[in-house]
């Protein structure tokens, strides 16, 4: 079969523009695999999108992406899902943070792992994925979590997230779980943060020295520090991160060097 010139040209131009879109695709996505020397891993959980959407501004002001974590998904407006739209747009990771908020010890203590699975995971993953969201990446509600349950999550998820507190007169930086080196990020399923809620308040009025001195602390030892918050609002009744904080937390990470990653960017 013959094609007439003009035909065969038009064909061939396609089929270059089609090979360069798929090369620039599989470039983007090795990039995003490359990890940077450091970097800090802001997490916000909860359903508070409706706030977080308005700081997409802030974000891009900083280049900076971090993770969300929702829970309830399949009780979401069209206004909160427009708003993860939104999010997930300008470059920002939507993870599960279970169906119905279960802490996660409890239920499987109660109610046994397959159940928990069943009752909790599975349709918080299937409500996501049928949303346009499929999560890579999980965070225990209330930080409840333990090894039988973090191996029976990797199965679903590539990645987890715990939580520690700081104990009477510790200092984030000796906050040992936090931090993983980048090398050992593909191999550590289960990334530990610390809260980060109320940070330059008179509830936590030296929170945010604490908080540069620990991204000091993985810049110097290219480490990843993974933190969580709630909301992001000047006003509770919540949890929540002032946007000023925010703001000195992006703009410390940008003075420094270190790079903010999402969970989708891990390896
Ligand atoms: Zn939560």
């Amino acid at each position: 079969m013959r094609f007439p010139v003009p035909l065969l040209c038009l064909f061939l131009i396609t089929a270059s523009i089609f090979a360069a879109e798929k090369g620039s695709t599989s470039e983007k996505r090795s990039a995003r695999n490359s990890l940077p020397a450091a970097g800090v891993l802001l997490t916000f959980d909860d359903r508070n999108m409706n706030q977080w959407v308005k700081q997409i501004p802030l974000f891009r002001k900083y280049n900076a992406q971090v993770t969300f974590f929702v829970d309830h998904f399949h009780t979401l407006t069209p206004q909160q899902l427009e708003a993860l739209q939104q999010l997930k747009a300008a470059g920002h990771t939507i993870g599960c943070h279970g169906l119905k908020h279960r802490k996660a010890v409890d239920y499987v203590r109660a109610q046994g792992m397959e159940r928990y699975l069943k009752d909790e995971i599975e349709p918080a993953v299937k409500q996501m994925t049928d949303a346009g969201f499929p999560p890579t990446c999980f965070a225990y509600p209330s930080s409840s979590r333990n090894e039988e349950i973090d191996q029976a999550l990797l199965k679903t998820f590539r990645h987890l997230r715990g939580g520690t507190g700081l104990s009477a007169g510790q200092r984030m930086r000796d906050l040992k779980s936090i931090y993983v080196p980048i090398d050992q990020i593909a191999s550590t399923g289960c990334l530990i943060g610390t809260g980060i809620d109320y940070a330059g308040t008179e509830k936590r009025p030296d929170y945010l020295t604490e908080i540069k001195d620990a991204m000091d602390h993985a810049k110097q030892r290219g480490e990843i520090v993974v933190f969580y918050a709630h909301n992001i609002s000047d006003e509770g009744p919540e949890h929540h991160l002032q946007p000023l904080v925010l703001e000195a937390i992006l703009a410390h990470a940008q003075q420094i060097g270190l790079a903010t990653l999402t969970y989708d960017d891990l390896p």
